[in-house]
């Protein structure tokens, strides 16, 4: 599995909704701990069709989820049972715990566990630090709270770099040995 340090994700995506998780299924991926917040639905919003739709599409794979959220219970709770997931709110990333619990109620480890996310401070950033293969996205929504935005600023020239050196949709940086 390749691994990645610091801010570079392992393989940026233009949307959670363009990834062929198939593919990843069958090279040997079992659990995803998935952000919410801009990564399946605008910040904030309920669990629409298309988000709904997606996670049976994981679950009917084979594929075990779980929601990792800084945002607290009210927020999570209800869009988690909406999609039959699994979450863990106020999970403070980037730090490991999170991402380790995730693992642990999947019952899965670092060779099998995909982390999806939009912020690379926080999702990409925390999947490094724990040792998982990480697939950025694009934010869905670009109209942003302020402390986001700030975020956003140091992020564009990660996302610019990462591009230029690897590209964009690259499977393959998700299994090479
Ligand atoms: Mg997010």
């Amino acid at each position: 599995m390749k691994k990645s340090a610091g801010w570079m994700p392992t393989a940026y995506f233009h949307s959670i909704y363009s990834i062929d998780f198939e593919r990843l299924y069958r090279r040997g991926f079992i659990g995803v701990i998935l952000d919410i917040d801009n990564t399946l639905v605008p910040h904030g919003a309920a669990a629409d069709r298309r988000a709904r739709e997606f996670m049976e599409y994981l679950h009917d794979l084979g594929f075990d989820t779980c929601f990792l959220s800084n945002n607290d219970r009210d927020r999570v709770a209800p869009f988690a049972r909406a999609c039959h997931s699994s979450y863990i709110c106020r999970a403070g990333k980037p730090s490991k715990r999170g991402y380790v619990r995730a693992m642990k109620r999947m019952m899965t480890d670092r060779t099998n566990t995909l982390v999806i996310g939009d912020q690379i401070i926080t999702d990409i950033w925390g999947a490094n630090l724990t040792g998982l293969p990480s697939i950025l996205v694009d934010p869905i929504n670009r109209h942003e709270e302020i402390q986001i935005v700030l975020k956003r600023i140091l992020e564009w020239p990660v996302r610019k770099v990462y591009r230029s050196r690897y590209g964009m949709n690259r499977y393959d940086r998700l299994y090479a040995e």
